[in-house]
């Protein structure tokens, strides 16, 4: 039994800051049922794993001492046998706008970036799901990175609970969105358990409504999340209206082609009233033309949509240029008279490098241009992306 739980050597600074040369289960990373299996395993009552769940994700308490519902024998074998891992956070920004750029800092050393976004209009978390990224969109510092390694499930998890814990959060409702460092479901496993770990009712209880799932668009893993029990919201990063524009800026395109993305998400089963998000990252000359707009409503016939613009947040070593505020506008009217839901992401945390695109644990910094308002368009705050 202890094999199995044995899954966190170690060095690290575990529960209440200790450090050990012993092997620790790791709690961050289980689910309600394998936390109440260890907990059999170690002499004790499989519901005492609900007590420990709620300490761990309700109240952010991770030193077994200060779980005061449980026996001192529990408490004891705990401290003895398991920690609940956690990141530290090397740096925190702070926008202009509200919106703050953590640096985690992972067991490892590895570290990766999640950003908090305080009026989207409820309070969202964007959290990274691997250390970089394989996908290598052309637009995108985390793709310059190339991917590092995935991340666990208890490293997804932890950037809520951190987050939800350093901004006074945790009994508050708030949104997740898997679009910071990384393509979800190119790490789909630990990303599944992390949205059921999420959902528990003994923790956060966050509904899959609350949380959206960012893709390149990976069509087997789209198929296959169709299939998911606890359905997240779903945003495409779509960003051409053609396949050659496509295949230029998003890599994947060339295994997956754009018609193969969008028969896949007319196959995504909906709840009623919900639409898949389409993102689309605005660059000059390239993908933003009126022609582009009226093609753009061809590939999207018959799928419950709406797009979201995002014009580009420029950064050194990006290779592209942010339109103009005027085909910005030309461009969302154009997808606004044919009917589409539509709207321009407007940028936030620009001034530290939170927005869009520009996730890099070391890149540089960038300023950019205002974002551009539409009459009959809305702005939303944005979100990096994934
Ligand atoms: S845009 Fe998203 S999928 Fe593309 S390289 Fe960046 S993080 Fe990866």
């Amino acid at each position: 039994m202890r094999d199995r739980f044995a899954n966190q050597p170690t060095f690290a600074k575990g529960s209440g800051g200790r450090y050990t040369d012993r092997v620790l289960a790791d709690l961050a990373g289980m689910e309600l049922g394998d936390l109440e299996t260890f907990v059999e395993s170690l002499g004790h009552k499989r519901f005492h794993a609900k007590q420990i769940y709620r300490w761990i994700w309700r109240r952010g308490v991770i030193d077994f001492a200060q779980m005061s519902d449980l026996s001192q024998g529990l408490r004891t074998a705990l401290i003895d046998k398991a920690t609940v891992s956690l990141p530290t956070i090397t740096k925190r920004d702070v926008s202009q706008d509200g919106t703050q750029k953590f640096v985690l800092q992972l067991a490892d050393g590895k570290q990766i970036e999640a950003v908090f976004i305080p009026d989207t209009p409820a309070q969202t978390f964007c959290v990274s799901t691997q250390v970089g990224c394989a996908m290598g969109c052309a637009f995108c510092l985390t793709g310059k990175m190339g991917l590092v390694r995935n991340l666990s499930a208890a490293e997804i998890t932890a950037q809520v609970r951190l987050l939800a814990q350093s901004l006074d959060l945790l009994d508050k409702s708030f949104n997740i969105v898997l679009m910071g460092m990384g393509e979800p479901l190119h790490n789909y496993d630990a990303t599944m358990k992390a949205l059921r770990m999420l959902n528990e009712k003994e923790g956060l209880a966050l509904h899959p409504k609350r949380v959206t799932l960012s893709t390149v668009g990976l069509v087997p893993m789209m198929d296959k999340l169709a299939g998911e029990e606890l359905m997240p919201n779903l945003a495409v990063s779509l960003h051409a209206a053609t396949e050659e524009t496509r295949a230029a800026i998003v890599p994947s395109n060339k295994k997956y082609s754009m018609q193969d993305v969008i028969d896949a998400c007319k196959r995504f089963p909906l709840a009623k009233r919900r639409r898949i998000m389409f993102e689309y990252v605005m660059l000059a000359g390239v993908n933003d033309s009126p022609q582009d707009a009226r093609k753009l409503v061809k590939v999207l016939t018959g799928v419950k949509a709406k797009v979201n613009l995002l014009p580009l947040n420029a950064a050194p070593g990006i290779p592209f240029e942010r339109p103009s505020d005027e085909v910005i506008n030309t461009f969302a009217k154009i997808l606004a008279d044919k009917g589409l839901n539509v709207s321009v992401r407007k940028s936030r945390g620009r001034d530290i490098r939170a927005a869009c695109g520009q996730l890099i644990v070391e890149g540089q910094g960038s300023k950019g241009a205002r974002g551009a308002t539409v009459p009959g368009v809305p702005e939303v705050p944005e979100v990096p992306s994934a």
